[in-house]
């Protein structure tokens, strides 16, 4: 293990002291509150909302068996994705390693940051070359960028090779699990304890069904979590995503757990049908709630669904998926619809 914290941190980072608010210098039960400039008229939400999210942390560290200390919430894993450049990569200087192909927010975020991207081409089952992968880092690579299940293949990187990934390298090794919950295989956070350059990101934003309240979590060891909390926004998650996320937690976990199952099931029979269709050259093997299909003509069969109402994903320009589309999961009806105008369109 190569891995020293503070030899990878941006020097600004380590130098600098975090903007410390009002309900920062002032944490306990008051009657009344004049420190924060707000409107006093109470209307629900006058009141800047809780910094360090602290009841949120409470429950999902509970869930996720880590300390509270070792999560950080963010408006999306896209803000922890971001906070990651920032933290540890130097302008015009440093660089960082992803998968190809793979989520396209690292490649975005590591453009805006002006982070060179080293990149490390999946082999044909989609999975990791470790030896290209050390290959391509040198003293300048702050980060390796690793999804699983990945996006837009579906699979899961293997255990093995994300472990080895990280025994040897000197920086940060990423795993974004934002499709976890649909998985058979456990998650990374059981291994955050031994292994102090793991970032394992999670979201609201699939399983949770809670896209539209912005919020995503990032779990690693304290001191690197301390780093996200010395970046990031002090109020970065408003008021209203953690009073949704709190009644989420607190009571609907059994019906975001039946909703899983169903999506599962509801894969695994999309799946079937698709397979038996002729023009379907291959359905990739999926532990996420989207399926990645091979299919002849895929960008026509793309815009022939679209004049259909209904959008998918065309992937078929991307590096090792051909001809590919990407499929959510919908309900079983949305589903029953797909198969039956992929059918039409293709026996035309
Ligand atoms: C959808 C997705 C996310 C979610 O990002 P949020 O900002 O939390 O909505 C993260 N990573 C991957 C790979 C995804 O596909």
């Amino acid at each position: 293990m190569n891995f020293i914290l503070n030899n990878i941190v941006c020097t600004n980072i380590l130098e600098m002291s975090p903007y410390s608010c009002a309900r920062d210098e002032f944490e306990g039960e008051a009657s009344i509150y004049l420190d924060a400039n707000e409107n006093p008229f109470d209307n629900g939400l006058n009141r800047y909302p809780d910094p360090h999210q602290k009841d949120l942390k409470e429950i999902i560290s509970q869930k996720k068996a880590i300390g509270s200390d070792q999560l950080f919430l963010g408006n999306g894993s896209d803000e922890a994705i971001d906070l990651l450049f920032r933290i540890f990569c130097n302008s015009g200087k440093d660089n960082y390693i992803s998968i190809t192909p793979t989520y396209g927010m690292y490649e975005v975020c590591g453009r805006i940051n002006n982070i060179e991207r080293r990149e490390a081409l999946l082999d044909d089952a989609f999975q990791l070359d470790v030896e290209k992968i050390i290959a391509l880092w040198d003293q300048q690579t702050k980060l390796i960028f690793l999804c699983s299940p990945n996006n837009p293949t579906g699979n899961m990187l293997s255990k093995e090779a994300i472990l080895s990934l990280c025994e040897s390298f000197h920086g940060i090794v990423v795993v974004d699990e934002a499709y976890i919950d649909f998985s058979s295989e456990p998650s990374f956070t059981n291994y955050l304890d031994q292994t102090p350059n793991l970032v394992v990101l999670q979201t609201f934003s699939k399983a949770w069904g809670l896209a539209g309240i912005r919020l995503g979590m990032a779990m690693a060891q304290k001191e690197v979590i301390d780093l996200f909390n010395k970046v990031k926004y002090p109020y970065n998650v408003n008021q209203l995503t953690q009073q949704k996320a709190l009644d989420y937690l607190v009571n609907k976990q059994e019906k975001v757990d039946q909703e899983i199952k169903n999506i599962i099931a509801e894969r695994e029979l999309l799946k079937r049908e698709l397979n038996e269709l002729s023009t379907v050259e291959k359905v990739y093997p999926s532990e996420a709630n989207f399926l990645l299909i091979k299919i002849s003509n895929a960008t026509g069969i793309y815009q022939a669904l679209l004049q259909k109402g209904i959008v998918t994903r065309n992937r078929s320009k991307v590096v090792l998926c051909d001809e590919c589309l990407r499929i959510t999961i919908g309900t079983p009806d949305e589903n029953r619809v797909l198969v039956e105008q992929i059918k039409a369109i293709t026996e035309k």
